[in-house]
């Protein structure tokens, strides 16, 4: 299977991708870990990303593009993946349909993360005390969320028009949002008759 998670900055995404993950045995590719990793080794694109990752905003589409692409077609990625964090633009969107056909291999389905806008903000508050993540500061928390949706939000009716959306609410525990995935992705399997 090849799933992506859409979702505000704090929905969660991260968390559930990586347990969808476990349970469908597939690597859990999250660009923004990716992205973090790289900056910690002091990469060259680490370098490139660092204070673009500072203020919230979006690392260019191209660079994202070209780092996703290599990613699943490492061998570890032909038997499925969990995307998180990418697509985050219609470009990047287009840009991962036209990598996937070219390998006849079309995302199987996307679980869109739904928050209400103040729990999102008070989730992201406690996770910038948590977990010292240079982009959970205050003002960066709505910048953030400000991006989410002129540029990520779109996505959910791009990939509603194609038949692929299923919308998850994601309040509550983590295991009760696992089980809300799990139903909801199993509803997609047996209506779309994929494996
Ligand atoms: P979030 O908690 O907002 O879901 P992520 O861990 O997915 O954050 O990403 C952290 C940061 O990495 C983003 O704010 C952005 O700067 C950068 N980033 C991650 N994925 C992408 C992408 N697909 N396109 C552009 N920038 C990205």
């Amino acid at each position: 299977m090849r799933v992506v998670f859409l979702g505000p900055p704090g929905s969660g995404k991260g968390t559930q991708a990586r347990l969808l993950a476990e349970r469908l045995r597939v690597p859990d590719i999250s660009t923004g870990e990716m992205l973090r990793a790289a900056v910690h080794e002091g990469t060259p694109l680490g370098q490139k990303v660092k204070a673009v990752m500072e203020k919230g905003d979006l690392v260019s589409d191209d660079l994202m593009i070209a780092l996703v692409r290599k990613r699943i077609e490492a061998p570890d990625a032909a038997a499925g993946f969990v995307l998180d964090g990418f697509p985050r633009t219609i470009e990047q969107a287009v840009a991962l349909e036209r990598i996937l056909s070219g390998n006849e291999r079309p995302v199987s389905a996307v679980v869109n993360l739904s928050v209400p806008e103040p729990a999102l903000i008070d989730r992201l508050a406690g996770r910038s005390g948590l977990e010292h993540r240079a982009d959970d500061g205050r003002d960066t928390v709505f910048e953030r969320l400000r991006i989410y949706h002129e540029k990520s939000e779109p996505l959910i009716e791009f990939y509603r028009r194609r038949g692929l959306l299923n919308e998850v609410d994601a309040a509550g525990t983590v295991s009760e949002v696992t089980d809300r995935i799990g139903r909801a992705l199993d509803q997609a399997r047996v209506a779309r008759g994929v494996a």
